[in-house]
């Protein structure tokens, strides 16, 4: 898929560009090191990124998965593994992916993250972005692909507030309890920025 090292070069900058702002929102709940994790499974993908070129979409998130889980540690680093594994699993066989078809793919993908992660929606997660944007992805399935990619950066952004206001319940923020209030989730952060950035990119095409 040629627009691979578009989409990873796209997501890299983004989360770059705001290092500094999530490493403060995963120390202040959490330990600080969600940006790097993150980082590191980005950087090993830039470095395959011409290997992606080549390969059928079920293929991409199979290798997308398998890296993030070698490099990247952290909690995020198997809920991420797993989402794009997941996703690989409910590809095979399909090519020309329409948008109906993606948003199945995705939702099975975040599916797989709500298990992995024994979590919900409404637990201070990653998942109070990835959640909403599945929905949106199966509701808005028929929209113009532009309105589309509009409606869903709009749902992460949305997803990703509404962190701010929740008591963590899963993973090391939960340590906190209460006192976890007031503080936007870094995974939630860092999914939002990504998904925006790719919506974006592929807005262009
Ligand atoms: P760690 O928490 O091991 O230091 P990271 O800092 O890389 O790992 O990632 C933390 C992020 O992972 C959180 O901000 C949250 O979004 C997400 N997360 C943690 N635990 C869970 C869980 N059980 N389910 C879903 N997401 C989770
Ligand atoms: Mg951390």
């Amino acid at each position: 898929m040629k627009i691979i090292p578009v989409l990873i070069k796209s997501v890299s900058e983004v989360i770059e560009q705001n290092a500094e702002e999530v490493t403060l929102l995963d120390q202040v709940i959490g330990d600080g090191d969600h940006v790097t994790n993150l980082q590191r499974g980005l950087e090993a993908l830039i470095q395959q990124a011409d290997e992606y070129t080549e390969l059928e979409w079920a293929e991409v998130y199979q290798k997308i998965g398998m890296t993030l889980l070698s490099t990247m540690g952290g909690a995020s680093g198997s809920l991420f593994g797993t989402l794009f594994l997941s996703m690989s699993k409910a590809t095979v066989g399909q090519t020309d992916l329409t948008s109906k078809q993606f948003a199945e793919i995705f939702t099975q993908g975040v599916n797989a993250v709500k298990k992995r992660g024994k979590a919900d929606a409404g637990e201070k997660t990653m998942l109070d972005v990835l959640i909403p944007v599945a929905d949106c992805l199966s509701e808005e399935a028929e929209s113009e692909p532009s309105v589309l990619l509009e409606k869903i950066c709009q749902v992460a952004n949305t997803g990703m507030e509404s962190t701010r206001d929740m008591i963590a319940t899963k993973g090391r923020a939960s340590y906190m309890g209460e006192k976890s209030r007031g503080h936007i989730d870094a995974g939630a952060r860092t999914s939002q920025l990504m998904i925006c950035a790719i919506a974006k990119e592929l807005a262009k095409h």
